[in-house]
């Protein structure tokens, strides 16, 4: 009991904190530990829009709204400002329509940049050749090496959220895009151990590197490792001079190629399509399937679930949770295939866009649709998405792979009774539910 009552706060941010070290059952100000963990997933969610705004901004595109909603969330979890559960709930609701806003901002930055995304096979083996692994979400940073790396004789490879930059036609137009190896971030260390290349980590989701990569490894942007170089701006000289300097890799065939690149206006303009078959009981149900991986042996889930779905389903994926089902071959309903990938987890704001326009062919309320959406969540980005989904009204959202560490028993209570948040259990036992439900 006690050690609930230690674990079910911790503030250490102003001079009053207990004992000096942390207010850790209540505040000395006051501040209840459901007031605490509520600004702490205000903060968490802030954090995740943050990173999409930062790459927005790379890209040129601002929202000065935007900024004025992060000054107030921080001041809102300022000491004694803000000791309202309610208003706390509201604001991530709040926080929630703005990182709609800003999805959106970010869509409309990479597709002025770069075009809209097309449907594109990427190979999973390696060419001839010396190279570089680009990892993270810096679509900018891969525009950069590629236009670097042009006519050097070097190939590029993404890595986990850099998939998607493969459907780009501003980005696909470089022949020396090769391919993409691994899976998604959690693999870092081993497939940078097995490729005597350079890796170039371009956002979030860098692991910290084993010592027999670390001299061949540099970082951009936002990131920075211990012991690793890092290019502040774009010049990548170091990187290439580094590629150069490394052996070449075998050519080696994958064993799978991987789908990416659906766009809203693709998924959109087979809407007729789409409405004839739900209409002939040719497709029963959309799920959509993804947000962040995690080494959890709980995200086991994910792939189980889609594994288990019947024929007559088709799956959106996005985020990095896709490595763990797009290797398999889920076929087609009538032309339609049933693995669709809409790309890096800022494009939730695609499956939002896809949804509200699917609901309206229907006739019907988004939460009316045959779609069930199974999340899985890792880190801030995630948070923040789970929000926009809340501020959008979704309900019966599947959320794992564990409840978010700073939700009590009160906030879940809330989740639940608002929004009908489900937590994960078992696959097979879930889509009967889910089936069930919309019987
Ligand atoms: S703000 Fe309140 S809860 Fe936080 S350290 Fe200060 S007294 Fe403690
Ligand atoms: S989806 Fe989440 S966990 Fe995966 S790479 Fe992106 S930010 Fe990281």
């Amino acid at each position: 009991m006690a050690e609930k009552e230690r674990l079910d706060m911790f503030c250490y941010q102003c001079s009053q904190t207990a004992r000096g070290t942390g207010c850790t059952v209540k505040g000395v100000c006051g501040k209840e530990p459901t007031v605490a963990r509520l600004q702490d997933n205000l903060l968490i969610a802030t954090k995740g829009m943050a990173a999409y705004l930062y790459h927005a901004r790379e890209l040129g595109y601002t929202d000065t709204e935007i900024d004025a909603f992060l000054e107030r969330v921080f001041y809102s979890t300022f000491t004694n400002v803000n000791f309202d559960a309610e208003d706390l709930v509201r604001l991530a609701v709040e926080a929630g329509e703005m990182n709609v806003r800003t999805m959106r901002l970010l869509k409309k930055a990479h597709i002025e940049t770069y075009g809209e995304p097309e449907p594109t096979d990427v190979q999973t083996g390696t060419a001839k050749g010396r190279s570089i692994i680009a990892t993270g979400h810096g679509l900018k940073a891969l525009e950069e090496l590629l236009k670097q790396t042009e006519g050097t004789g070097i190939n590029v490879y993404t890595h986990s959220e850099l998939l998607p930059a493969h459907g780009y036609p501003g980005l696909k137009k470089y022949k020396h895009l090769v391919g993409n190896l691994g899976i998604s971030w959690r693999d870092q260390r081993n497939l940078f151990s097995r490729y005597p290349v350079t890796i170039l980590g371009t956002s979030n989701c860098v692991l910290i590197p084993r010592e027999e990569y670390r001299d061949r490894m540099f970082t951009t942007g936002p990131a920075r490792l211990p012991g690793v170089q890092h290019i502040a701006g774009y010049d990548y000289i170091p990187v290439i001079k580094k590629a150069k300097s490394l052996p070449e890799l075998e050519e080696k065939p994958g064993d799978v190629v991987l789908p990416t690149g659906f766009s809203k206006s693709v998924v959109l303009s087979l809407r007729d399509k789409i409405k004839q078959l739900v209409e002939a009981g040719k497709i029963r149900h959309f799920f959509l399937v993804g947000g962040c991986d995690s080494p959890l042996k709980k995200m086991e889930y994910y792939r189980e679930f889609v594994r288990r779905l019947p024929q007559d389903t088709v799956v959106l994926t996005l985020g990095c949770g896709k490595f763990r089902i797009n290797d398999l071959d889920l076929g087609e309903v009538e032309g339609i295939p049933r693995l669709i990938d809409l790309g890096q987890c800022n494009d939730a704001i695609v499956a939002i866009d896809i949804a509200t326009a699917l609901a309206e062919v229907f006739g019907v309320g988004i939460n009316e649709l045959p779609l069930t959406i199974v999340l899985s969540w890792m880190e801030q980005k995630a948070v923040a998405i789970l929000w926009s989904l809340f501020a959008l009204g979704i309900k019966g959202i599947y959320l794992g792979p564990i409840v978010p560490a700073w939700v009590n028993d009160d906030i879940l209570k809330v989740l639940k009774e608002e929004y009908d948040l489900r937590l994960i259990g078992d696959p097979e036992e879930d889509i009967k539910q889910i089936f069930n439900r919309r019987c």
